[in-house]
């Protein structure tokens, strides 16, 4: 079953969504070399439960953080630890925050420092394909043209795009139907209606699509060791096409 939201749930989710996109923001001017993902985390939820939030992860499924921290071959859902970040590193801060019973979820890939160029070039392909989807959140598509949009963008470039890892529906919980992949054919899949919220996630590699789960249970790296990045949008059908969901307050009041 999707869940399509009201007008006033959508507005109270991009309450929670600018908190998330605030909290993102903030830890990324925490991320330097020599500071532990546990360190991130630890500012990330100080920040997130101060201002009423709740992270939406934490306890979720057993998940014992506020972030998922995913350095370079990792894809996804890396739990902050005693790991040391380095420059030159991708760093995945990847976030869902619970605001007055709605959720958002975003995430961003930073580079610590001065990267290389390939791994700059896949951040900025990250970007546009994530950008890609989101033009594509429109009342009347269904989800394969947002799914097609993004694998154009990433295999076009040359890079891989995770088939085992999808977006969703988002808003009254976490993971809502439906899945969102970031591969598909034009036209096909579930029919995208106005009050829908979806998050929209490539998750792509420089190398092979193909991934492992490691023994906590819950982080995913490449299985070739090549980079990965992730972006990731909470963005709502409207009437007036796609309305991102996930920006600071600034941003959001402008746009
Ligand atoms: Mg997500």
């Amino acid at each position: 079953m999707i869940v399509r939201k009201s007008a006033a749930e959508i507005d109270g989710m991009a309450r929670a969504g600018a908190l998330v996109a605030e909290t993102i923001s903030l830890v990324g001017e925490h991320i330097r070399a020599g500071i532990t993902t546990a360190e991130l985390d630890k500012i990330a939820e100080e920040y997130v439960t101060a201002r009423g939030g709740v992270p939406t992860s934490k306890g979720y499924r057993g998940f014992p953080a506020t972030l998922c921290t995913s350095p370079n071959a990792m894809v996804v859902h890396g739990i902050p630890g005693s790991y040391v970040v380095e420059e030159g590193d991708l760093l995945s801060i990847d976030l869902g925050v619970t605001l007055d019973g709605l959720v958002a979820d975003s995430c961003v890939t930073f580079g610590v420092g001065s990267i290389d160029p390939d791994s700059q070039r896949l951040l900025d392909v990250c970007r546009v394909a994530l950008d890609a989807g989101i033009e594509q959140a429109l009342a009347g598509n269904h989800v394969g043209d947002i799914s097609h949009a993004v694998q154009q963008v990433v295999e076009g470039a040359g890079f891989s795009v995770v088939r085992s890892l999808v977006g969703h529906g988002v808003g009254r919980s976490y993971h809502e139907e439906p899945q969102i992949p970031n591969f598909g054919e034009p036209g096909r899949g579930r029919p995208l209606h106005e009050g829908m919220t979806i998050a929209i996630e490539p998750m792509i590699t420089a190398g092979s699509p193909d991934v492992y789960l490691h023994d906590d249970g819950w982080s995913i790296s490449t299985e070739d060791g090549s980079m990965a990045a992730h972006f990731e949008h909470t963005v709502a059908v409207t009437a007036d096409g796609p309305r991102i969901l996930t920006l600071p307050r600034v941003a959001a009041a402008a746009a």
